[in-house]
């Protein structure tokens, strides 16, 4: 093992700048944990953005190294449950937040935070998929939870182009369900609709500012990265008992909406979270919904076609990629490659 190894730094000046670099650090600036990884691959997240830009509600403690996700080859552990050389992946919790994340080449976390990677996966196909991967899979287990079926009719991924609403399309699509995706990027029409996309809507059209309460029925259920007064409007166009798997907040996190939906259509709202999964009370623990869902991605939920969601940089790109997310400008997942 290498005295030093390479970190994407973000650094706070007196000034409140923030500026990034990559740099070498020694082990001992690793937070103390269980589990000493090498990481093979990492991704880029809309919340690696917000951490390396000095976001507050994301990271606080500078210097920092984000990313939110990472996948490798355990170095060193004290918890019995992993060894030398087992390949294994860690998503969310506090990893790239206020712990130092996987656009390094080694990460230091609790066992708890650790899965095993799953099997019909390789650590880059994990990469791939993510925390963008593990959350269109939970808003597509919320679905089904909630007996939204493919008969049921069509199911809305606002965001479309983006890593979970990309992710959304392939995997629902493979499930046999009508996907309807909502974009505001004309020229990823053909891409999505290699996707799995029955039909593609442009971003526009589920932003409505009428004051009515409801809207005519159409989604069955729906996959929403957006929020704001675009969740607002899927949720007055979702059909009688139809379900709302709420994620993200591109487009604001305010929600102007009335209680009609609800009440009148029995329309579930429901949140999804991937940094604790703690709401999948039927799987048992957290670690438990964690790995189970991380099962059914390298399973029947893999995406035929990981590879055309994704493309490959390394730590030297990432400010280039940063400004591209944090601007709507990205098509599909970008995976960190720290073995260059
Ligand atoms: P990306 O940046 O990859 O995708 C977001 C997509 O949203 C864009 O590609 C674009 O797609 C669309 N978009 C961007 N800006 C706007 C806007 N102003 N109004 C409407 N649409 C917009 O992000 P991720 O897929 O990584 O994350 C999406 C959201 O989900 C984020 O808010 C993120 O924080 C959240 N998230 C939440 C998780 C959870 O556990 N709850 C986990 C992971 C992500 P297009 O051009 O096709 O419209």
């Amino acid at each position: 093992m290498t005295q030093k190894f390479k970190v994407f730094l973000v650094d706070k000046t007196e000034d409140n700048q923030f500026h990034t670099s990559i740099v070498e650090q020694n082990f001992d600036n690793l937070p103390p944990g269980e589990v000493l990884i090498q990481v093979a691959y990492s991704s880029l997240n809309y919340k690696d953005a917000l951490s390396a830009t000095g976001h507050p509600g994301v990271t606080q403690k500078f210097p920092h190294v984000p990313g939110i996700d990472a996948a490798g080859t355990v170095v060193k552990s004290s918890n019995s449950q992993y060894k030398k050389d087992d390949l294994v992946i860690v998503t969310g919790y506090d990893l790239g937040m206020n712990t130092w994340g996987g656009f390094a080449e080694y990460i230091r976390v609790p066992a708890e935070w650790v899965v095993p990677l799953p099997n019909g996966l390789t650590l880059e196909e994990s990469m791939i998929l993510g925390t963008a991967g593990l959350t269109a899979g939970l808003c597509i287990n919320a679905l089904i939870e909630n007996s939204i079926s493919p008969a049921l009719g069509e199911i809305i991924v606002t965001g479309a182009t983006g890593g979970v609403g990309s992710l959304a399309v392939s995997i629902l699509s493979q499930l046999a369900y009508q996907v309807v995706a909502a974009t505001g990027k004309t020229e990823s029409h053909q891409w999505l609709k290699q996707l799995g996309a029955t039909t593609i809507i442009d971003r526009f059209l589920t932003d409505n500012h009428q004051r009515k309460p409801l809207l005519p029925e159409r989604w069955a259920g729906a996959v929403d990265t957006v929020g704001g007064n675009t969740l607002a409007t899927i949720l007055k166009s979702t059909q009688y008992n139809g379900c709302v798997a709420a994620c993200g907040l591109v487009g604001g996190a305010e929600l102007p909406t009335t209680v009609y939906p609800f009440i009148l259509r029995g329309v579930s709202l429901i949140g999804i979270d991937s940094v604790q999964c703690s709401g999948l009370k039927r799987y048992g623990s957290r670690h438990a919904a964690r790995t189970q869902i991380w099962a059914k991605l390298g399973k029947e939920w893999k995406p035929h076609d990981l590879a055309a969601i994704s493309h490959t940089i390394g730590l030297e790109q990432l400010p280039e990629k940063i400004e591209g997310i944090l601007n709507g400008k990205i098509q599909g997942r970008t995976v960190v490659n720290l073995q260059q």
